[in-house]
């Protein structure tokens, strides 16, 4: 008789756009806190940066193995993980490592695979989502998120040539999905820093919703100087300033990515 499982497998969505500085940390990070507060949030930082870390409080010297550990494979993951200042928010931490990654990796065994064949395991279970804090490029780091992820939720700044820089990320979905991934969607596209003062955000926008319809989120995140600073002080926004513009976008995005996440099964 087969075991049952006690919950869903977990939702992997991997948080992706191979330019920097768009928000695509900020938004893990933040989203998973807001999520944490009803369910079991693992946030995977993969990139060698290691910003995702140091946000939620781990500074690179108080880093061991972690995410390079797990793509390496043999050891277990529920080793390679902490507990964050939330009780239901786990993190696996980039290690100091990380950054020689990309260039070992490619050299493995099923390379593309290492993430997605070392999150097949049952302790991954009590976790509701799983997400992917990707590095800004698409090398072999973003490509095992994409292998390994279900979705892939992409920040926007709303900026100029926006339109151009998020093309390259879709098309590199839709290669992962007919090659190496064929669960892959796209979860969304997240327009953020969003300055209302500033025409060029508002003309941005809805460049971007004209060509991308219902896939853009209708939370969009404001620029605001408090989500900048959360992370010098290791904290998510809703525990840095709870009273923020910034928090309370994203306690928004929390409610509105679990609500299609209802209306999509
Ligand atoms: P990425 O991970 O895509 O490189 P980050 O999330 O690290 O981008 O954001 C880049 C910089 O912008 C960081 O310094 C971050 O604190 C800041 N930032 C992100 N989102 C906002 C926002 N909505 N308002 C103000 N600053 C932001
Ligand atoms: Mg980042």
């Amino acid at each position: 008789r087969l075991p049952v499982p006690a919950h869903k497998p977990p939702r992997i969505t991997a948080f992706a756009n191979q330019k920097g500085g768009v928000g695509k940390t900020t938004s893990a990070i933040n989203l998973a806190a807001a999520l944490a507060q009803s369910r079991r949030v693992l946030l995977i930082d993969l990139d060698p940066q290691g910003n995702a870390s140091t946000g939620l409080g781990i500074p690179r010297h108080e880093r061991g193995a972690g995410s390079y550990a797990a793509l390496a494979g043999g050891q277990s993951l529920a080793a390679l993980t902490r507990p964050t200042m939330l009780d239901k928010l786990t993190i696996l931490p980039a290690d100091p490592d990380l950054a020689g990654a990309e260039v070992e990796l490619a050299a493995t065994e099923r390379r593309e695979h290492r993430l997605a064949d070392a999150l097949a395991v049952p302790d991954m279970a009590g976790f509701d989502d799983i997400f992917i804090d990707c590095p800004p490029s698409l090398g072999l780091l973003t490509l095992n998120a994409l292998v390994a992820a279900d979705s892939v939720l992409v920040p926007l700044q709303c900026e100029f040539f926006a339109l151009e820089g998020v093309s390259q990320i879709t098309r590199t979905i839709d290669r992962v999905a007919r090659s190496l991934n064929p669960r892959l969607a796209l979860e969304g596209i997240l327009l953020t820093m969003f300055d209302r003062r500033n025409n060029l955000s508002e003309l941005v926008a809805a460049d971007v919703r004209a060509f991308f319809g219902a896939k853009v989120f209708a939370t969009v995140i404001p620029r605001n100087i408090r989500l900048s600073e959360a992370p010098s002080h290791g904290l998510p926004i809703a525990l840095y300033d709870p009273r923020s513009p910034g928090t309370a976008a994203y306690e928004a995005l929390a409610v509105e990515f679990l609500a299609r996440r209802k209306m999509a099964r």
